[in-house]
C-alpha cells in the first residue's frame, strides 16, 4: 500500500478534470485583421457566458471571443466546481460590507443558480451539475459557535439549513476532525472543464467566432470605436468585454484592485464502496470547513475525493509563474491534511495534483464596471466563488455596455470599487501580516490587531 502523501510525487499536475471531457478541437488563433460589434476577452465562464448571453440579446449581432489560451485554461477549468447559490460570497458577507442591500443580494445570488440551471437545461449542457447541498463543518469549539449564528442568519432570510452534530453528522461526513455542521441544501456541483467544453459548443454552434491562442497585448479607443491589439491582427469593434479575471489587467486603473493568490487542489484515484462506507459520505453534496484557511471537499461523478483550499499563496511582485501551477509545498499540507480529516483513507493515492490562480479583491466579491465611454464593460474580482457568480457577472456587462439601468447594475457592491492594494513592498508584507492574523485565530479564535484594522477599512482577505 502506498500512503496518500507518498503518491503525490507521481500525481498528474495538470486539472483532474480535462481527463472527463474528450478531446477538444481547438478554435483557430486570430491571422488578420478583423470587425465585430462585441469583442470579448477571456474565454472563461465570465467570458463564454457573455457570448451567450448576447447573442441571446442581440441575434444578428457580430460576436468574438477571444483567448489568450485555450478557453477553461485558467481558473475555470481548474476549480473545485462549488456553484453558490450566492454572488457576494455568501451571505455573512453580504450582511458585513452590504447591509442596507443584503436582502436583494441574497436574492439575487438566489435566483442566479436557479437561471443557471435553466439556461442549461435551455442549452442542453450536461456538465454534471448537481443540486445536492452543501455541508460546512467546524472544527473548534468557537467555529461551533459560529455555524450558529450562520444558521440563524439564515433563517432571517429564509435560508433552510440544519445544524448537525454527533451521529447526525457522522452520517453526512464522518471524521474524527469535526464537533459540528451546518448543511444547507441549495448548493449545487459541477464538472468545471466540462462547464466550459459545453459553453465553448453552445457558443459556437451560435455562430460566435472563437479564436485560441491569441493574447489582446493592447486597447486603443479612436472616435469610432475601439481597436483591439494582437500579434497576429487587429480587432475592430463598437463594444468591449473585459473578463480576464486573474491575469494581468488590459485596464491600467484595475490594477490595484485584485492580487493573485495560487490556490491547490488534490484528487484521489476512485473510492470503492467500502472506501465510502468508511467516511460515512454516501449523498452527493459537497463539505467545506469553516477555518479562515478552509478546504474544500467534494466526490466527483467516478467518487475520487477533490480536497483543495487551505494555503493562499501569494507571490511578491504579484508573480504568475507557470511553474506554481504545478510544483507548491501546498500539495504536501493538503495531502496531510486530508488524511487528518479522514484518516480510513490514509492508503488512497492521489492521483492529481494541480494549482490555479484566484482574483482576489479586498471584499471578496466580483465588481463590475465600464471604460471609454461605457464602451467597454469589466468584470473581475471574484475571489474563489465565480463559478456561480460569472454568469451574473456577464449579464452586468451587458447591461452596462446597453446603457440598461437595471437591479443588477444599481448595486452598491457593483458601483464601488474595492478598496486597492498597495504598491510593493506594502502588498506582499501587507498580505504576509493578514494571513499570519488569519492563521493564529484559526488556532486560538481571536483576530489579530491588524485583521482588526483592516476590517475597519472594510478590507478582507480569503480565497
Ligand atoms: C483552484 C481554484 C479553485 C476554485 N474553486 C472555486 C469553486 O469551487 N467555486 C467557485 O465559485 N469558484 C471557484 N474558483 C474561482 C472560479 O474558478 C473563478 O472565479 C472563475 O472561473 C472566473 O472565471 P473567469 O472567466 O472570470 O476567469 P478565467 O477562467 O481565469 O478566464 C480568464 C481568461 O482570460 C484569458 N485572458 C487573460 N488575459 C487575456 C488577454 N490579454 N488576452 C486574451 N485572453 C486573456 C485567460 O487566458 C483566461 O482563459 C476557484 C478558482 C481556483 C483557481
Amino acid at each position: 500500500m502506498i500512503a496518500s502523501s507518498d503518491s503525490l510525487s507521481l500525481a498528474d499536475r495538470r486539472p483532474y478534470w480535462n481527463d472527463t471531457v474528450g478531446p477538444q478541437t481547438e478554435c483557430p488563433p486570430l491571422r488578420r485583421d478583423v470587425s465585430c460589434d462585441i469583442a470579448i476577452v477571456g474565454g472563461g465562464f465570465t467570458g463564454l457566458w457573455t457570448a451567450l448571453e448576447a447573442s441571446r440579446r442581440q441575434p444578428d449581432a457580430r460576436i468574438l471571443l477571444v483567448d489568450a489560451g485555450r478557453c477553461g485554461n485558467a481558473a475555470s477549468g481548474r476549480n473545485g466546481g462549488f456553484c453558490a447559490p450566492s454572488i457576494s460570497h455568501g451571505v455573512g458577507n453580504a450582511l458585513k460590507r452590504w447591509p442596507a442591500e443584503a436582502e436583494d443580494l441574497i436574492r439575487l445570488g438566489r435566483a442566479n443558480l436557479d437561471a443557471f440551471e435553466a439556461d442549461l437545461a435551455e442549452f442542453g449542457m450536461d456538465v454534471e451539475f448537481e443540486r445536492k447541498g452543501k455541508l460546512t463543518v467546524a472544527e473548534k469549539p468557537w467555529q461551533v459557535e459560529g455555524l450558529r449564528r450562520q444558521a440563524e442568519n439564515y433563517r432571517r432570510f429564509g435560508i433552510d439549513c440544519s445544524l448537525l452534530t454527533e451521529g447526525a453528522l457522522q452520517k453526512r461526513f464522518s471524521s474524527p476532525v469535526y464537533l459540528a455542521g451546518l448543511f444547507e441544501p441549495n448548493y449545487a456541483l459541477l464538472n468545471p472543464a466540462k462547464t466550459v467544453a459545453e459553453l465553448r459548443r453552445v457558443a459556437l454552434s451560435k455562430m460566435i467566432d472563437i479564436y485560441e491562442n491569441t493574447a489582446v497585448t493592447e486597447m486603443r479607443a479612436n472616435p469610432r470605436g475601439i481597436e483591439l491589439i494582437t500579434l497576429s491582427g487587429l480587432i475592430r469593434t463598437r463594444k468591449v468585454v473585459l473578463a480576464t479575471n486573474a491575469a494581468p489587467p488590459l485596464l491600467r486603473r484595475l490594477r490595484y484592485a485584485t492580487i493573485p493568490i495560487f490556490d491547490y487542489t488534490i484528487v484521489t484515484r476512485p473510492l470503492d464502496p467500502a472506501e465510502i462506507a468508511s467516511i460515512g459520505w454516501s449523498e452527493r453534496h459537497g463539505v467545506a470547513d469553516c477555518g479562515n484557511r478552509f478546504h474544500y471537499v467534494r466526490k466527483t461523478a467516478d467518487n475520487r475525493i477533490l480536497w483543495g483550499g487551505y494555503d493562499a499563496i501569494y507571490h511578491f511582485g504579484s508573480r504568475r509563474d507557470e511553474a506554481f501551477l504545478r510544483e507548491s509545498d501546498s500539495f504536501t499540507r493538503l495531502a496531510a491534511n486530508f488524511v487528518r480529516a479522514l484518516p480510513s483513507l490514509a492508503n488512497v493515492p492521489i492521483t492529481h495534483a494541480w494549482g490555479g490562480i484566484i482574483d482576489t479583491s479586498a471584499r471578496t466579491t466580483f465588481f463590475a464596471g465600464t471604460a471609454q465611454a461605457d464602451r467597454v464593460a469589466y468584470a473581475m474580482g471574484f475571489t474563489g466563488q465565480g463559478v456561480s457568480a460569472s454568469r451574473f457577472a456577464a449579464l452586468t456587462m451587458l447591461d452596462l455596455l446597453e446603457g440598461r439601468d437595471t437591479e443588477r447594475t444599481r448595486m452598491a457592491m457593483l458601483r464601488r470599487r474595492p478598496f486597492p492594494f498597495p504598491p510593493e513592498p506594502f502588498r506582499w508584507l501587507g498580505v504576509r501580516l493578514a494571513q499570519h492574523g488569519l492563521a493564529q485565530e484559526d488556532e486560538t479564535g481571536h483576530r489579530s490587531a491588524f485583521n482588526k484594522a483592516l476590517d475597519a477599512l472594510g478590507v478582507g482577505f480569503d480565497s
